[in-house]
């Protein structure tokens, strides 16, 4: 079971609500590049249903869950526990995504809740957060994100965690933040960080990365890596981003 590597860039994949048996050709293909790629850590969280293969197949590869229950076992029909995505062989689950924080009504005590699950069960934290349009529009972009990441991050678990900025405008949208937008925002959860002493947790960003733009965003101080949607589902466009990353 291959862990995140928070001392080289990392790629991390998110195919979201995507991906069946037949696309498991498709991690080997992400396995393959990752191998080629040894400098740079390449990371994919399946969907739940495809953990345990995926991870079968991963060696230079990390493999995630894109949630996890705050619970490791019990009475919640339909949900998946840290202990068993630990036991499927996954290394970090993603928590705090947008799509969860508005799909599923997800606030930062729930998601702080999930990452002590998550770390209780020995696997690493990719936390997301991000503003939404509106937020940026009234000024309050820095207050937002600030307030998520100190709402869900659990004490102590700065050893455990990776960071993912995503502005909600963002993702799946086409639009990406601009260099100066995220390397403002970038200093901040830095600053943020550092005061509780994570001047070593790598901060990714995510919000419709593509091989196009990719060098310039992760050139970019503070840019530890990318969190990537809908360009992880294409073996090109991951590709291109994990070259770009150098
Ligand atoms: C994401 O879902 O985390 C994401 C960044 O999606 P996309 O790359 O499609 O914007």
């Amino acid at each position: 079971m291959t862990k995140l590597d928070r001392t080289r860039p990392i790629i991390a994949g998110n195919w979201k609500m995507n991906g069946l048996f037949v696309d498991l050709h498709q991690v080997d293909a992400i396995e393959a590049l990752a191998a080629e790629h040894a400098h740079i850590c390449v990371a994919l969280a399946p969907p739940f249903t495809l953990i345990r293969e995926a991870g079968a197949r991963a060696h230079a590869l990390a493999i995630g869950a894109q949630d996890a229950h705050l619970a490791q076992a019990g009475a919640h029909t339909g949900c998946v526990s840290p202990a068993m995505i630990a036991d499927a062989g996954a290394s970090f689950a993603i928590l705090g995504h947008s799509e969860r924080r508005s799909d599923q009504r997800e606030g930062d005590a729930l998601i702080r809740a999930k990452a002590e699950a998550v770390r209780a069960a020995g696997l690493q934290i990719v936390l997301c957060m991000g503003e939404t349009a509106e937020d940026r529009d009234a000024g309050r972009a820095d207050a937002v994100v600030a307030g998520q990441l100190t709402g869900s991050l659990p004490d102590g678990a700065l050893d455990d965690v990776v960071v993912a900025y995503e502005p909600v405008w963002a993702i799946g949208t086409g639009r990406t933040a601009d260099e100066a937008q995220i390397a403002a925002m970038h200093a901040h959860i830095r600053s943020v960080l550092a005061q509780r002493g994570g001047i070593k947790v790598p901060i990714l960003y995510g919000g419709s990365v593509k091989p196009d733009n990719a060098g310039a965003i992760l050139a970019l101080p503070e840019v530890g890596g990318a969190l990537v949607g809908g360009a992880s589902l294409k073996m090109e466009s991951f590709r291109g981003i994990v070259e770009a990353a150098g």
